[in-house]
């Protein structure tokens, strides 16, 4: 059984993960990627150094050669990696892991040439997801994601971003929550959620679209920031989703009940959803595939991080590509996410993100690596905690099997991971 969850429950509930002691402990002998360094990944710079970490009650104590740091903490155990590489535990800023239901018969109809149209005028696509979530209880939810949460794991992941958005009225976003939370407590990792509130119109509002997006202003969206479950809100900005002006509204009314707010933007059209977000301060503008110049300054001046999420484009086949040579030339931190979910993008692997990053928009290995790292904390706003190898961040590293960082992109299907640590820990 779940740990309980408190109906709006403000605080996360203590993780059986949380590093029970004091006990230092120095990981030795890696080949370590920390890219501190801002322009590292433009240069392609993806060397690896040796070096040890010490590790103080789950963070970072001070980086450097192993017998320094044993001179320094000659208590501390040591924890010998045999020369691999380390880098950051990896980051999955966007996900929708947490639904029930299971959409694989679409992919079967995809293959006979049926459109995705034709299937959601049939009760699939996205709102069979919603009539599926809306069954499930929190246990239910829970066991449903893990499994794919084991295969992120697996592939050396320490924090997860997971948003709501399957449920679109109160009970069953806040159940979605719950789940996400309850996540944290069952595994060795940091969970971020998500009220992904605006995500499509449900049924039940009959295409009345303005008068949904006025109830999430005035009734959810209180709620929900109240029951302190969400560290931030979603939206979907999309011909086929929400206008600009309701997003606009949403943002605004999501700002005053102080979550910070991310967009998914410009996928499938250029509605200016870049230029939007950068102009709520968004943390992050996720998909781009049609943003123009004019949103990618927007996004430089704003600090706002693009996501890219290769997986969505590849199951979809999408033609247009990201504006990558624009975002570099504008300095616009990319982060990586696979996107998760059921219909558009059944990916839980960052390592295989990377590699569709690589080859469908044409990332270096060291853009691929800080994009499921620093630039993905960044777009969690988790920079100052996670993301990068520093004296006080959490210690989340992972270990790998490969003689060189571009294996991990390249290896698609590979499973290099040697060892993954959250917050200090090893994983058994
Ligand atoms: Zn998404």
């Amino acid at each position: 059984m779940l740990a309980p969850h408190g109906a709006g429950s403000a605080g996360r509930v203590i993780s059986q993960f949380m590093p029970a002691t004091s006990a230092t402990r120095i990981i030795a002998n890696g080949r370590v990627w920390s890219a501190v360094a801002v322009p590292a990944e433009r240069a392609g710079d993806c060397a690896a150094h040796p070096a040890a970490i010490a590790v103080q009650q789950g963070r970072i104590a001070a980086l450097g050669l192993a017998r320094e740091l044993q001179q320094r903490f000659p208590d501390a155990e040591l924890l010998d990696v045999g020369g691999r590489l380390v880098t950051p535990g990896l980051i999955d800023c966007h996900t929708h892991i947490v639904h029930a239901g299971n959409r694989a018969a679409e992919f079967e109809r995809r293959r006979a040439g049926e459109s995705y149209q034709s299937i959601a005028k049939s009760g699939g696509g996205i709102l069979s997801t919603v009539a599926a979530t809306r069954q499930a209880s929190v246990q239910q939810l829970v066991d449903a994601a893990l499994p794919r949460v084991d295969a992120l794991l697996a592939d050396g992941t320490t924090t997860l971003e997971i948003k709501s958005g399957y449920g679109l009225d109160l009970d069953t976003e806040l159940r979605m929550l719950r789940a996400a939370r309850a996540i944290a407590d069952l595994r060795a990792l940091s969970v971020v959620t998500t009220y992904l509130g605006a995500h499509t119109l449900p049924p039940e509002h009959g295409g009345d679209s303005d008068g949904y997006v006025q109830r999430l202003c005035t009734e959810w969206l209180p709620a929900v920031a109240a029951s302190g479950l969400a560290d931030a809100f979603d939206a979907y900005c999309e011909t086929i989703a929400f206008t600009p002006q309701q997003v606009d509204r949403i943002f605004a009314a999501a700002r005053q009940y102080g979550l910070r707010v991310k967009l998914h933007a410009d996928q499938l059209s250029n509605l200016h959803g870049a230029r939007l977000a950068a102009r709520h301060g968004a943390l992050s503008a996720d998909h781009l595939e049609y943003t123009d110049e004019d949103g990618v300054s927007a996004l430089a001046q704003a600090g706002t991080v693009a996501v890219l999420l290769p997986g969505a484009f590849y199951f979809l086949r999408e033609q247009q590509r990201p504006p990558i040579e624009a975002l570099r030339r504008a300095g616009v931190p990319m982060a990586v996410a696979t996107d998760c979910n059921p219909g558009t993008s059944p990916l839980s692997s960052l390592l295989a993100a990377m590699n569709l990053a690589a080859v469908e928009f044409g990332l270096t290995t060291a853009e691929c690596l800080a994009g499921v790292t620093r630039h993905a904390a960044r777009a969690l706003g988790l920079q100052d905690s996670v993301g990068t190898l520093e004296p006080g961040k959490w210690c989340d590293v992972a270990v790998w099997d490969v003689a060189h960082p571009a294996e991990l992109v390249n290896n698609l299907g590979a499973r290099p991971l040697h060892r993954r640590f959250w917050r200090g820990q090893p994983d058994a």
